[in-house]
């Protein structure tokens, strides 16, 4: 599997419909192939690009097992989902992506193949350096954590070189002996068409080297997963479903080339009590009738502590407050602010004297309707019914 599949549309670049018979492929590649072919295209740089992309396609269309792997990282990738996502338990939590899965895999191959053929004469080129891949992980952090931001240790697995045989695939104490088929070239003469051309030699599979006694590690794959654990800085206010870039924390470079990125996607956990809008940290905050009426001094849970806040005479239910500087911390240094709303809180029960006191107080505001300017801006319409609850 290679990571770039998911870039290439190879049935478009050989120009076949996606349920295109192995006849027709085989058909089309020839034809490209002759057309495209380097031998016949010297110093073209646009045929060789082509011939090579075309090459690539026919490569993996040609072969059912690879077709099939193909198509399914295509339409795994195309639904965007992939692997056990979510679900996340807490810091440390992790899925590795795409890249990581299907990356790496440096050794053989139909690159290798490929650049033989066009580095031929033109000696040994040093391999440049590379960048590192980028990795990416799941994160499931507290509600608390986002107020000041938190730094969590992440494992992180990617494909490596099996450390069992160094990559070479060969059981300990033993070596991969050169492939007498192709001379360990990895590809070999075909004839077709009345021309003959390179394709990768069917014994080696390519890589120019057999492989007798197989690793038990790796089972002769040479590849292996290596494990390392990075401090992921989370800033302060990220929000649930965020996509957080760490630079350079992502895969190693090779040859001096930069580090890849990590990219976490974080999940945020609710708060019983703490919800968000915005930059800031709402709650709800119950207080009763009299409290409300007559104004109070009231207990308010903030993320950063509790604070007193004073309501005024005549607070209307559902009223905001706003309590500065207790909320998430900012960019800037300063901090989002907590938006308290009073909520009436109406008993379920009430003792003989709290009923008696509260018919009193019926009796009191009788001149008090609150629903007159209701009945004026209704109209005439409205008529005594019976209640009925909604
Ligand atoms: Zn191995
Ligand atoms: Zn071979």
């Amino acid at each position: 599997m290679n990571k770039d599949w998911l870039d290439k549309d190879f049935y478009a670049v050989l120009g076949v419909g996606k349920d295109a018979k192995a006849d027709e492929i085989k058909k089309k590649y020839r034809s490209l192939a002759r057309e495209l072919h380097p031998d016949k295209n010297p110093g073209d740089a646009k045929a060789e690009e082509r011939f090579k992309a075309v090459s690539e396609a026919y490569d993996v269309l040609s072969d059912e097992a690879k077709r099939k792997e193909y198509d399914e990282a295509r339409t795994l990738f195309a639904s965007g989902g992939f692997g056990p996502r979510g679900g996340g338990s807490g810091p440390g939590n992790f899925n590795v992506n795409l890249e990581d899965l299907f990356g790496g895999g440096e050794a053989g191959g139909f690159g290798e193949f490929l650049g033989g053929i066009f580095n031929r004469g033109r000696g040994g080129r040093a391999q440049p350096p590379r960048r590192g891949q980028d990795l990416e992980s799941d994160l499931t952090i507290s509600f608390e954590d986002t107020m000041d931001g938190v730094t969590v240790p992440l494992r992180l697995s990617s494909e490596a070189a099996c450390g069992s045989c160094h990559g070479t695939g060969a059981k300990a104490g033993t070596v991969p002996r050169i492939c007498p088929t192709c001379s360990g070239s990895g590809q070999t003469a075909r004839n077709a068409g009345g021309f003959a051309f390179a394709e990768a030699c069917t014994d080696c599979r390519g890589r120019g080297m057999i492989v007798d006694d197989p690793c038990t590690a790796c089972r002769g794959s040479g590849r292996g997963i290596s494990t390392r654990t990075v401090q992921a800085r989370i800033p302060a206010g990220v929000k649930d479903g965020a996509r957080i870039r760490l630079a350079g924390k992502g895969g190693p470079g090779e040859r001096g080339g930069p580090n890849g990125d990590l990219f976490v996607q974080v999940r945020v956990t609710d708060h019983p009590v703490f919800g968000r809008k915005g930059d800031h940290v709402t709650v709800n905050v119950p207080v009763t009738f009299v409290e409300a009426a007559l104004g109070a001094d009231i207990g308010v849970p903030t993320p950063r502590g509790q604070v007193t806040v004073k309501i005024p005479a005549g607070t209307a239910n559902g009223r905001t407050f706003r309590v500065r500087g207790k909320g998430a911390r900012r960019k800037d240094g300063t901090n989002s602010d907590v938006l308290a709303t009073v909520e009436v809180a109406v008993p379920q029960s009430l003792s003989a004297d709290a009923r008696e006191a509260l018919k009193a107080y019926g009796e009191a505001t009788t001149d008090h309707d609150p629903r007159r300017d209701l009945r004026t801006m209704a109209g005439s319409g409205a008529r005594a019914t019976a209640a009925q609850e909604a």
